[in-house]
């Protein structure tokens, strides 16, 4: 079984180098360097990138992910101020923010979240900013906190359907996933957008429950993109579907009645975030 290998913009090594040189200066990690991600010249020239706050260490193991999993530090104080100074020399125009799950803190990290809004919104004011959150164990005042914050837009990810959700994200709930966006959805003011992986084994019916699902919970924008082993220890690739495939999911999605919507082999939960 082989991955299909779609068409991606060639590399620019200058703007990836400059790019890094600035999150080097301001001690940062985003996802798109760590993953290596294929889409780092497009959404770098969109001037899209996608932050990782608290830490590089998460508390849940999910069988897809390559973050290594342990307790973490304690949030630093100085992190809000370095995102947004990192924002502004980068001249973002679209940034996301996302995090490991930090279920070893009080608040969840929901407090670091609201407070890289507050920093951002003071040195780039121009920049939109999506919160891309953890589930926070659904603990209401951490999901009052990130809604009180004002993001341009929320998200969470469901990742996978409802029968493979125990063995992909162990310590994650899918129920628990939709009754935080339901949240999200009943009660911030901006659209609401979760992500799908297609490849981990499901079946066509369960992927348009899921998105049913979704969809009932209140989320109108969707982003779905093929699975990829990080390494053989991870979840294996049960499939590697085509792009027509994607092109009648995203179909099918529409349908449903999201709003926007993302589906491709390299579409990922950040993929066209200025976009949709
Ligand atoms: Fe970064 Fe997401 Fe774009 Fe990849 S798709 S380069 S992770 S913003
Ligand atoms: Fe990775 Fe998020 Fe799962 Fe943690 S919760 S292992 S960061 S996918």
């Amino acid at each position: 079984m082989k991955p299909y290998k779609p068409k991606v913009k060639a590399p620019d090594p200058h703007l990836i180098a400059s790019t890094n040189e600035i999150l080097r200066q301001n001690a940062l990690t985003t996802v798109c360097e760590e993953s290596a991600c294929p889409n780092r010249t497009e959404c770098y020239h969109r001037g899209t990138a996608t932050f990782m706050i608290l830490g590089d260490t998460c508390t849940r193991a999910c069988r897809f992910c390559n973050v290594k999993t342990g307790r973490g530090a304690p949030p630093d104080p100085s992190e809000p101020e370095r995102v947004a100074r990192a924002v502004k020399e980068l001249g973002l125009k679209y940034v996301v923010i996302t995090s490991v799950d930090r279920d070893d803190l009080d608040d969840y990290g929901s407090a670091q979240f609201a407070a890289v809004v507050r920093s951002i919104r003071k040195a780039a004011p121009e920049a939109k900013i999506e919160l891309l959150t953890p589930d926070f164990r659904g603990n209401r005042e951490a999901l009052d906190r990130v809604i009180a914050a004002a993001p341009d837009k929320l998200a969470h990810n469901e990742e996978t359907v409802r029968r493979l959700s125990p063995l992909i994200r162990p310590q994650s709930d899918y129920d628990r996933s939709l009754t935080v966006l339901r949240y999200y959805a009943d009660h911030f003011v901006g659209p609401v957008k979760s992500s799908l992986m297609v490849g981990l084994g499901e079946t066509e019916t369960e992927l348009i429950e899921t998105m049913e699902e979704l969809y009932n919970a209140g989320v109108r924008q969707l982003t779905i993109g093929q699975y990829l082993q990080p390494t053989p220890k991870h979840a294996p690739v049960c499939r590697y579907y085509p792009p027509e495939y994607f092109e009648s999911l995203g179909e099918a999605a529409r349908g449903i009645g999201f709003e926007a919507v993302a589906s491709g082999v390299l579409v990922r939960s950040s993929y066209y975030a200025d976009r949709l």
